[in-house]
Formats: C-alpha cells, sequence, structure tokens
C-alpha cells in the first residue's frame, strides 16, 4: 500500500513539532496539520512564552520595589501595558517564523486548517483527502470555562494574553498552576487582584509547606484570596463584573474575570471513531509506553494524553517516539517520572519528585525530610523580605532523594541541575559531598543538616 506521507501530526505545537521535525531529520516524509494560521501551538502562543515575558515584567516590579533597599532613589512610573504586549508579541512572532522555517529546513510539509480522520491512515483539511502510513494526534487542549449563568463574560488565559490594556481589578478563579501565576504577575504589575480557590489551599498536589508559603508570600503582596469559593455565576452591569458564589458571597467591580480552572482536550472535532481510536471519560487518548494508542500506527504525544501536560514532556514523548519509528532506536520511550517543573510565581517555586505526603505513602517510616528556611542575602539590603524554602526529601538507609521542593528567588533556575542529579539517583550524601558555590543560596542544598 502506498501512503503521500510517511507521518501526518495534527497539531503544530511542542509535541508536533518536535516529533515531526525529528522524524523528517531521519529521511521520513512528513506533513505537519496546524489549524491556526501560525505554528508554535500553546506555549509559544498562549501559554509558557507570552507568560514567562509577563513574569519577567513582574519581576521587574518587584526589582523596582527592592532597589531602595540597594540605595537607588526610584520613582516608580507608570506600567505601559499595550507598549509590552507589543514587544511581546513581536518576540512569539519571530518563534513561529523559525519554526516555518524549520519545517522548509527539513523538508516538512505544512497545511492550516482543522485536521479530522477519515480512517485510520487517511486524514481531511479543508478539500484535501491526504494518507500517512502513521498518524500522530498532538491536539493538545483549551482552557476551561465553567458552566455557570453569566460565564461568557469572563475570559480564560488565552483572553488574557489577548487583553491590550491593563486591568484595574480582576478576579482569578482556580487553584493550580496557572491560576496562582496568572494572580500574581497581574497584582505585581499593579492591578488589584482577588484569587478565588474552591478548597482552603492552592497547588494542592505540591508539597504543602511550599505551596502554603507561596500562599502567605502572595497574601503578603496585597493579592486578596477568597477560599472556599465556589463561582456559580458571573453577573455584568454595564462593564463591570460581579462574581456570585455557591456560598452567596458576592464580589463587585471586577473589570475581567479569569477562569483558570484546567484544560479541555481538543479531541471531539477530529472523528477519531472513525479510525477507531479510543478516548477516556474527560477526551483524552490513552496511550501505551510507547505512545501508541488503541490503533495500531495511531499514536498520540503532549497534553492530548491527559498526563504532565507541560511542553519539555510532549517534546520529550515525540522526539523519542521518532527515535524509535525512523531511527531503528528500538525501545526508546518516555518515562513519565522525576519531571521537575517550575511554578512562575513571585517568589517561584521549583519541585521534583514525591512531596513529603507522597513519600510517606509510598515508602512509610523510611523517609526522612531536610529542610532549610532562610532569608536570601538578596533580602538582607531589602524592606520587603521574601524567605526561601528547601526541602529534601529522601528514602531508605543510603538516603535517596525522592523529592526536592524549593521556593524562593531564582528557584526556577536551581531546580534543572538538580533535576540531573536527582533523575540519576543521587542521595543526600552525594549531595553533601558536593563542594558548595558561595555565597549563593543554591549551596543550602548541598549543606543541609
Ligand atoms: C497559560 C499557560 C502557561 C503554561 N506555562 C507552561 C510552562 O511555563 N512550562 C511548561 O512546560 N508548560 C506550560 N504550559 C503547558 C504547555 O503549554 C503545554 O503542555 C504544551 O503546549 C503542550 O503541547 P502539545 O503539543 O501537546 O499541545 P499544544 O501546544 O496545545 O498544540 C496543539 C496544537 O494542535 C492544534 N490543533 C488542535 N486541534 C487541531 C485539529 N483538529 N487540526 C489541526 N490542528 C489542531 C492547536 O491549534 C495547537 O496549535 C502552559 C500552558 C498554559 C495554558
Amino acid at each position: 500500500m502506498s501512503y503521500d506521507f510517511d507521518l501526518i501530526t495534527i497539531g503544530g505545537g511542542s509535541g508536533g513539532i518536535a516529533t515531526t521535525n525529528r522524524a523528517a531529520s531521519y529521511g521520513a516524509r512528513c506533513l505537519i496539520i496546524e489549524r491556526d494560521p501560525y505554528m508554535g501551538g500553546t506555549c509559544v502562543n498562549v501559554g509558557c512564552v507570552p507568560k514567562k515575558a509577563m513574569w519577567y515584567g513582574a519581576s521587574m516590579a518587584h526589582a523596582l520595589r527592592d532597589a531602595t533597599g540597594y540605595g537607588f532613589d526610584v520613582q516608580v512610573g507608570s506600567f505601559d501595558w499595550a507598549a509590552f504586549v507589543a514587544k511581546r508579541q513581536n518576540y512569539i512572532s519571530n518563534i513561529n517564523k523559525f519554526y516555518d522555517s524549520s519545517f522548509a529546513k527539513n523538508g516538512v510539509e505544512t497545511r492550516h486548517g482543522e485536521a479530522r480522520f477519515i480512517d485510520k491512515n487517511t486524514i481531511r483539511v479543508g478539500d484535501e483527502q491526504i494518507s500517512a502510513e502513521r498518524i500522530l494526534i498532538a491536539v493538545g487542549g483549551t482552557p476551561t470555562l465553567p458552566d455557570i449563568p453569566g460565564a461568557e463574560h469572563a475570559i480564560t488565559s488565552d483572553g488574557f494574553f489577548a487583553l491590550k490594556q491593563q486591568p484595574r481589578k480582576v478576579m482569578v478563579l482556580g487553584a493550580g498552576y496557572i491560576a496562582v501565576e496568572l494572580a500574581g504577575m497581574l497584582q505585581a504589575l499593579g492591578t488589584d487582584v482577588t484569587l478565588g480557590i474552591r478548597k482552603d489551599r492552592f497547588l494542592r498536589d505540591f508539597d504543602e509547606p511550599v505551596s502554603d508559603q507561596l500562599f502567605g508570600a502572595m497574601q503578603a503582596d496585597g493579592v486578596t484570596i477568597e477560599t472556599g469559593f465556589t463561582a456559580s455565576a458571573v453577573e455584568k452591569t454595564g462593564e463591570s463584573l460581579s462574581v456570585i458564589a455557591e456560598s452567596g458571597t458576592r464580589l463587585d467591580g471586577f473589570d475581567e474575570v479569569i477562569f483558570a480552572i484546567g484544560r479541555t482536550p481538543l479531541t471531539p472535532p477530529l472523528d477519531l471513531s472513525k479510525a477507531g481510536v479510543n478516548t477516556n471519560k474527560r477526551g483524552y487518548i490513552p496511550v501505551d509506553k510507547y505512545q501508541e494508542t488503541n490503533v495500531k500506527g495511531v499514536f498520540a504525544v503532549g497534553d492530548v494524553i491527559g498526563e504532565a501536560e507541560l511542553t519539555p514532556v510532549a517534546i520529550a514523548a515525540g522526539r523519542r517516539l521518532a527515535d524509535r519509528l525512523y531511527n531503528g532506536q528500538t525501545d526508546r520511550h518516555l518515562k513519565y517520572e522525576n519531571i521537575a517543573t517550575v511554578v512562575f510565581s513571585h517568589p517561584p517555586i521549583g519541585t521534583i519528585g514525591l512531596t513529603e505526603k507522597e513519600a510517606m505513602a509510598e515508602y512509610g517510616d523510611s523517609v526522612k525530610v531536610y529542610e532549610s528556611s532562610f532569608n536570601p542575602m538578596y533580602m538582607a539590603f531589602t524592606d520587603h523580605k521574601v524567605k526561601t524554602t528547601m526541602r529534601l526529601i529522601v528514602e531508605g538507609e543510603d538516603e535517596k532523594i525522592v523529592g526536592c521542593h524549593l521556593i524562593g528567588r531564582d528557584a526556577d533556575e536551581m531546580m534543572q541541575g538538580f533535576a540531573v542529579a536527582i533523575s540519576m539517583g543521587a542521595t543526600k550524601k552525594q549531595f553533601d559531598d558536593t563542594v558548595a558555590i558561595h555565597p549563593t543560596s543554591g549551596e543550602e542544598l548541598v549543606t543541609m543538616r
């Protein structure tokens, strides 16, 4: 049987691009289909990249606040949201162009339009019907709006990145990392922020002392946190929005209401039943350890499989898949464990491995926790003090490090190097045997007692 391509990828985001370019570099004939007019997907266009740009802007606001402590007579004027957003979008469009040129260089064909299955080897996009020996589904997800009255007046993270001017007063709803990040950035940039969370804590999957410390730090930065707050309606009066909670609490006067309550996989428009591909109850596509769906020759990577929804995970899974399919690396696959991640809050959180609670559940009494909490040297000169906390969760007689959780200045940049050591199975003694770099915050991790 002859096909138009060796591989068709549906979705030009992190996972799709990485897999396709890698496959093409081995000589596979590849086509990638993206429904948006530009490549890059969530991370580049409405995720990690614009988020990190805003986080840098917010960090600049924190630095300006701290500057007086260092002897500067700083008069902070206003923040030009529109000018900064224009620069951010220009940066993003350069990344979009880079992807186009990477496809041209690797000989990857592209189409723009919504793809759907005709059968397990055939895809329709626009008026075209195109076949391939293998098909990769990398369609990611979209932010979820709740099914409550007035939800249409609210926006999601996509809407946040589309804001052309700075909102004066915002309510963010959600307890995950995106909610916390958006709330922190807006507050730092001068917006009055209320964060509404359903339970009494946010980042509930994170190591508790670390997420609790962030809770306090955000309150100290001026974010109002409403706990036990489940939105049941959004109302619009003129230009002003109100949010009503199930408890009856009513909060008024917002310019924007942002729901960051999770994401929904973009599987329904794919007509997966035509190919016989299964989804689970939440619409995600289950795959085996080689990223293969229940249908031979149809694969899925990235957010659409509903596991560790992060860009480097989508990329790593996709590249390993291409290595296996087109470069003879027969057992190559991604192990979904020890995945380090960062919350771009103020201060940031860096985390890898098991939380204390998870480690206790898995290993019981053989777990020990090392913790260090201190004011980093930077804070010695600032009026506003933000503490750093580092926690190492170790297990067994050799004190293997099974979790590492950091919150504090530079935790975001510290995490990556420690993640290498921890994913190689480092023990506490090996950390102790590492000569410290002084004066840094990172040295605390190799000098803990
Ligand atoms: C606000 C926010 C912040 C984030 N921050 C981070 C971060 O700091 N670090 C991190 O690692 N991750 C972060 N993420 C997560 C990260 O963006 C995702 O994990 C990553 O983009 C997943 O890649 P993907 O390839 O699976 O899907 P996506 O990047 O979502 O790409 C899927 C692509 O498929 C296209 N598509 C969908 N359906 C079709 C169809 N039928 N036909 C054709 N094309 C289709 C979509 O338009 C999209 O371009 C963030 C996400 C958000 C929303």
